[in-house]
């Protein structure tokens, strides 16, 4: 008898070969075969009348096969398979491709169900490479709503669906109801057996949205839970004992004021490290409310108790920047300042750790090298993450389990809706930077369509001729993907600048270069030596470049909101007044209202809620900035209604069965497992 962890190799109709094919697309037992869910269906119940089929149209047609399927080679490698089909109402040719076995499975005189895409030519109809079956034994690939599925080599939708199909027959009645009786009842959610049925084989799109909706339920359900029972079991006492000190001390020095937000964040922080509580607190602030000052003050504060720091970045160049910065700030008052990056020598890195170890620096700065195992730390009491979206939940822990127990600060830059905060961030408390230092000059913010192209260059022009520097960001090109028309690679759009701007230098990062050549890059920009650089979203991640006035955002109906708010926040950093100009095409009303938003407010939090609300959860938990485990939801979609619901129910559980140890949270228990399980495997 099966069990949800089987083996797919072992499933009835699955053998080695199909289960390799299915590892790679990370199915490995039942359970996550029956839990990969389609990226996107296909409406293949409609039939018609050959005659009333129109061009470009895809449909089902029923049709009797009128003369002998006929092979022909056209030339090496192109085979074609031809016939004529009839019904009642007219007729189609129908040519396949290089699929000369259809030749033998189709017979003259026998009815099919043929789906596909109908080509009219004059009165000539015809179709290409249709999808079949024999009538009357339809509904599998068509003559209903069919699953399409993410693909691997060695696998097809057909052999996909049918391995699925048999993986969901194995299970009977094994699908566990993850979710408590009361919880389904309240909230009019369908049983799990019945959700995983219509996910895949939905009946018709009312079923389909009521399996989708107990499955996106399901999911974050769980992930609340999950990191409900961190929160729960974070021991809070016997944090690492801080000193009062005086923090006028250090805000004095200061050539301006810190902002009322940042103090009230700096005193939250340094209430809960004073009580005797382990500190793990979020800083949530639009990007340029000045995060970075509110670790420095903690930073002095703990180091007033003879306490060392480690600042962690995400990437060598913003390591770099927060080196200088930091320094800068904390130098004059005798702290003793490090860094630890990739581009170090190894003899520079050698001193460092032994600088470290013999606890002769106050704080270090660096990437993720600051915790490989090879580090050791003295006295170190406050570890800070900036941007801690690139790190996952496990990365944290890992941190933290590094040095006793230290107190934690991380700064995040993506302004997240307290709905989703609550779920994202469950395990930490959280302070909001909800103003930015005063004489911030809004960025001007336009939607433009191509016809705006010389226009736009000339603005480029004058802005480089007062001595400004241009962002450009194109959006990311997954390997191997043919582009669409029109869709701007961030390579091939460098060129084409190079060539509108022949004199100036004009450079290029992307995704798919090396940390080291990427650094290089960025550092050109940085000096100045380059003026325009194009880029992926690689530059997200919070780079100051303060002569930056201008940030072109190309096909802009790519990105969400708060992807182009945070890329916006790259320019206006500095003195001088700054744009950002959205580059589209699309004409869809839903687009528009979107990026109007973008033109209306620089306020991110807002626009984060105005996301949320208009493209569902789904998206935040699928871009994988977050570090949370992998979801599926992400494909499911889901509205913010079911977030709140799955949120609130989440936390009367736990309310009442903190551990989930009631026998009829057995099975919730064990999904959250596994959470915890697929995620430490993704950090290793
Ligand atoms: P972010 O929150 O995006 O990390 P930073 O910490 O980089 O923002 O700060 C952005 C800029 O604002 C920096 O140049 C910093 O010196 C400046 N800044 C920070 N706090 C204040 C303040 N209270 N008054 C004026 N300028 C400030
Ligand atoms: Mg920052």
């Amino acid at each position: 008898m099966a069990d949800l962890q089987t083996d797919v190799r072992y499933i009835k109709g699955i053998g080695e070969k199909k289960a390799q094919a299915l590892n790679k697309l990370g199915i490995y037992t039942l359970y996550d075969l029956v839990s990969y869910f389609p990226r996107r269906y296909e409406d293949r119940s409609q039939y018609k009348p050959i005659a009333l089929t129109q061009d470009g149209e895809s449909v089902c047609i029923c049709a009797l096969i009128a003369n002998t399927p006929q092979l022909s080679r056209v030339r090496r490698g192109l085979d074609l398979v031809r016939f004529k089909a009839v019904d009642e109402s007219g007729e189609v040719n129908i040519t396949f491709f290089n699929q000369s076995y259809v030749k033998d499975n189709l017979q003259k005189g026998e009815s099919y169900v043929f789906y596909g895409k109908i080509e009219v030519n004059g009165t000539r109809r015809s179709m290409t490479n249709p999808v079949y079956e024999r009538e009357g034994m339809e509904n599998r690939v068509t003559g209903r709503i069919v699953p399409i599925y993410r693909l691997s080599a060695g696998l097809n939708q057909r052999l996909l669906m049918q391995s699925i199909r048999q993986g969901l027959d194995s299970c009977g009645g094994l699908l566990p109801e993850v979710l408590p009786e009361t919880v389904r009842e309240r909230n009019q959610l369908v049983q799990a057996r019945y959700a995983y049925e219509n996910i895949h084989f939905p009946a018709d799109f009312g079923t389909l949205e009521l399996a989708r909706r107990r499955l996106v339920f399901e999911e974050l359900f769980v992930l609340a839970c999950a990191l409900g029972r961190i929160r729960g079991e974070r021991v809070r006492d016997g944090g690492i004992p801080v000193r009062d000190a005086d923090l006028e001390e250090f805000w004095m020095t200061l050539p301006f004021s810190p902002t009322g937000a940042q103090r009230r964040a700096v005193e939250q922080a340094v209430a809960e490290m004073r009580s005797g509580a382990v500190m793990n607190r979020l800083v949530q602030g639009d990007v340029g409310s000045g995060k970075t000052l509110v670790a420095a003050a903690l930073i002095w504060y703990v180091w007033k108790s003879g306490l060392g720091s480690a600042f962690m970045a995400p990437t060598e160049i913003l390591a770099e920047q927060h080196y200088e910065t930091l320094s800068r700030m904390l130098s004059p008052f005798g702290l003793h300042v490090g860094k630890l990056t990739g581009a170090m020598s190894a003899k520079e890195k050698r001193a460092v750790k032994a600088a470290l170890e013999q606890g002769e620096l106050d704080l270090i700065i660096g990437t993720h090298a600051l915790f490989s195992a090879d580090v050791a730390y003295q006295n170190l009491g406050l570890v800070v993450t900036d941007e801690q979206h690139r790190f996952g939940v496990e990365q944290r822990a890992a941190l933290i389990g590094k040095a006793g127990r230290p107190h934690v600060l991380v700064m995040s830059a993506t302004p997240i809706p307290r709905t989703l905060a609550l779920i994202i961030y469950g395990d930490l408390d959280v302070s909001v930077i909800d103003e930015l230092p005063p004489g911030r000059k809004k960025v001007d913010t336009f939607t433009v369509d191509e016809s705006y192209r010389a226009r736009l260059n000339a603005f480029i022009r004058k802005l480089i001729g007062e001595g400004r520097q241009v962002f450009v960001v194109c959006p990311m090109v997954e390997e191997n993907v043919e582009l669409p028309e029109n869709l701007k690679s961030a390579e091939e759009h460098a060129k084409e600048l190079q060539r509108s701007f022949p004199d100036l230098h004009v450079a290029c990062v992307h995704g798919r270069m090396k940390p080291k050549e990427k650094d290089a890059v960025m550092a050109a920009f940085l000096s100045g030596e380059a003026q325009i650089l194009v880029a992926t979203t690689v530059i997200e991640v919070g780079v100051d470049v303060p002569n930056a006035a201008l940030m072109i955002i190309e096909n802009a109906e790519r990105f969400g909101l708060s992807q182009l708010h945070q890329l916006r926040g790259r320019v206006g950093r500095g003195q001088h007044k700054s744009y950002c100009v959205l580059v589209s095409d699309a004409t869809g009303e839903d687009v528009k209202a979107r990026l109007s938003i973008l033109c209306k407010t620089n306020d991110g939090f807002r626009i984060a809620e105005e996301d949320l609300r208009l493209r569902g959860p789904g998206d935040f938990f699928g871009s994988r900035q977050h570090g949370l485990p992998a979801t599926h939801i992400a494909d499911l979609g889901g509205d913010v209604e079911v977030l709140q619901r799955a949120q609130g129910e989440a936390n009367r559980l736990l309310e009442s069965d903190p551990q989930m140890l009631a026998p009829e949270n057995a099975a919730l228990r064990e999904s959250v497992e596994r959470i915890f399980h697929q995620s430490s495997d993704s950090f290793n």
